[in-house]
């Protein structure tokens, strides 16, 4: 998702309090920010940030960080908390293979990718937020139970997704290929805007939850 340019959006974001500025500051001590030890859960790719801000409405108890490459999309989420603010949640302007530099061994407790970029070209498998490489970041930042769940409607991408787990070491925990039919998977779900727009356009949502 590239929103067009939006005028200032850059400053807006540097001047939002909601936005972590130098987030390799704080590698392995991001419950400073939070003031607490809560479980962190992240979601890469954020867009809007509405499923994260959610997640964070619904759960007090879990500190959640939303990461979004663009500074014209990350600001409708630093909008939104604007006018509802979060005590548990706060967003880095990041692009997700610096991931390794901002969270420590295994401080992360959980990780979300949400109808992450297709980039369908062969060439630019390596930049699939669900791909070898970016599954050996997540590895090193995860704690060992630790569980990342992924949403998408793009069947190549799932797929590619599927294949990319045995030599990257992770292993299916569930998976569907038709999550808003799958009764078990479907409790408390969380939608994303991407996930609200396709859906209703009648394209079946692929989930997995992975695990080591
Ligand atoms: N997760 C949202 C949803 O489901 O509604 C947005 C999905 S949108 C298709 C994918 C988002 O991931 C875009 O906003 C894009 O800028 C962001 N993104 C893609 N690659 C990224 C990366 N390497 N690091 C951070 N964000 C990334």
């Amino acid at each position: 998702m590239r929103l067009r340019n939006i005028t200032g959006c850059r400053e807006m974001i540097a001047a939002s309090d909601y936005v972590i500025h130098e987030p390799q500051n704080y590698k392995g001590k991001w419950n400073e920010i939070f003031g607490n030890d809560h479980p962190i859960h992240i979601e890469i790719g954020m867009g809007k940030g509405r499923f994260i801000m959610d997640l964070a409405r619904m759960n007090p108890d879990i500190n959640y960080v939303g990461i979004e490459k663009y500074s014209s999309v990350l600001l409708r989420g630093v909008q939104k908390m604007e006018s509802d603010p979060l005590p548990n949640i706060c967003f880095i302007r990041m692009d997700a293979e610096e991931i390794t530099g901002v969270f420590g061994r295994e401080e992360v407790d959980k990780i979300y990718l949400n109808f992450s970029d297709p980039w369908p070209k062969d060439r630019h498998a390596k930049r699939r937020l669900p791909s070898r490489e970016f599954l050996s970041r997540y590895d090193q930042i995860l704690v060992r139970d630790g569980v990342i769940e992924f949403k998408t409607d793009n069947h190549n991408l799932f797929q590619f997704a599927l294949e990319e787990l045995e030599p990257a070491g992770w292993q299916l925990k569930q998976m569907t290929q038709d999550l808003h039919h799958n009764e078990e998977m479907m409790q408390g779900n969380v939608m994303t805007e991407y996930e609200e727009r396709f859906s209703s356009m009648g394209n079946p949502i692929c989930k997995y939850v992975i695990t080591r």
